[in-house]
């Protein structure tokens, strides 16, 4: 999940947040944190093919995916709100040198995704979470230089869509998540949940955060998770391995792919990563 950064005052008000908790695990640990039903440990080859793709594996883990119809799946989840099955990741690391991943792991250039909001029964997006989307689409499609676009619809019927995008009502804290491209698709489906009381334009950020993902985005801050208050990773051997040319290597404040997020994002773009989608599409 793409958590959520609280402020100072509500962290006082705030103490025991899930999204939080989410955050305390030792460095380099794999072990489950307590409030999640998983007792499933990582294999060594998982953990692995994790590190070979340069994702952090502090936060690996196994948890519930649970689809607009309401089936679910274990998945694993990196770096919170990356998710990916067993097979997908050892199969992205076996063909995949960790240096040239961001390039072998794209949405094909040129494509159209078509892309749709759900207004179902439960999983449905709400008004303002539509609205989200909407913006969220637009900052894609207004970019100059970039190859790939969306065509953004609502309703039900996904199954032939390229992503889908939907609130999860069951996961707890406040964020989304998403995976990353494959086959020259997008990853299929985008999650937000526990956003209703945030302005619109968080709700974008973290829509278009995810998306990112989708179309194979890493997160700007993986090395080190400071974006979370965090820094779990310093000095590892693999910084930078993905750096993307013409784009900081060191901690990007503005970046809308940081790890986590705070109640005064403005949804929007900054420059970096702008440079980083053109220099991808
Ligand atoms: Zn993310």
């Amino acid at each position: 999940m793409l958590t959520l950064l609280w402020g100072l005052s509500a962290l006082v008000l705030c103490t025991s947040c899930s999204e939080n908790n989410d955050q305390i695990t030792e460095p380099n640990s794999v072990e489950q944190t307590a409030e999640t039903p998983w007792s499933k440990s990582v294999p060594k080859n998982v953990i692995e093919a994790a590190t070979k793709l340069d994702l952090n594996v502090d936060h690996l883990r196994y948890d519930t995916f649970y689809f607009p119809d309401g089936t679910s799946e274990e998945r694993l989840f990196i770096e919170e709100d990356i998710v990916m099955t067993e097979q997908e990741i050892l199969a992205l690391a076996k063909f995949t040198d960790g240096r040239q991943y961001a390039t072998n792991n794209l949405v094909s250039q040129g494509r159209n995704i078509s892309i749709i909001g759900y207004t179902g029964f439960l999983y449905g997006l709400s008004s303002k979470e539509r609205n989200a989307l909407s913006m969220a689409v637009n900052n894609y499609n207004s970019l100059s230089g970039v190859s790939i676009s969306f065509t953004l619809t609502f309703g039900t019927n996904y199954q032939n869509k390229d992503m889908v995008v939907y609130r999860n009502p069951f996961q707890f804290g406040s964020g989304g998540s998403a995976g990353f491209p494959n086959n020259g698709l997008p990853h299929k489906w985008v999650q937000i949940y526990g956003l209703s009381s945030y302005n619109v334009d968080v709700i974008e950020h973290v829509i278009t955060h995810e998306i990112g993902h989708s179309v194979g985005f890493r997160h700007t801050d993986w090395f080190s998770r400071e974006s979370c208050g965090q820094n779990t990773n310093e000095g590892d051997a693999g910084v930078g391995a993905n750096h993307i040319n013409g784009t900081p290597t060191g901690y990007d404040a503005t970046s809308i792919m940081l790890s986590c997020f705070h109640s005064g994002v403005n949804g929007e773009f900054n420059s970096n990563d702008i440079t980083a989608l053109q220099a991808m599409y």
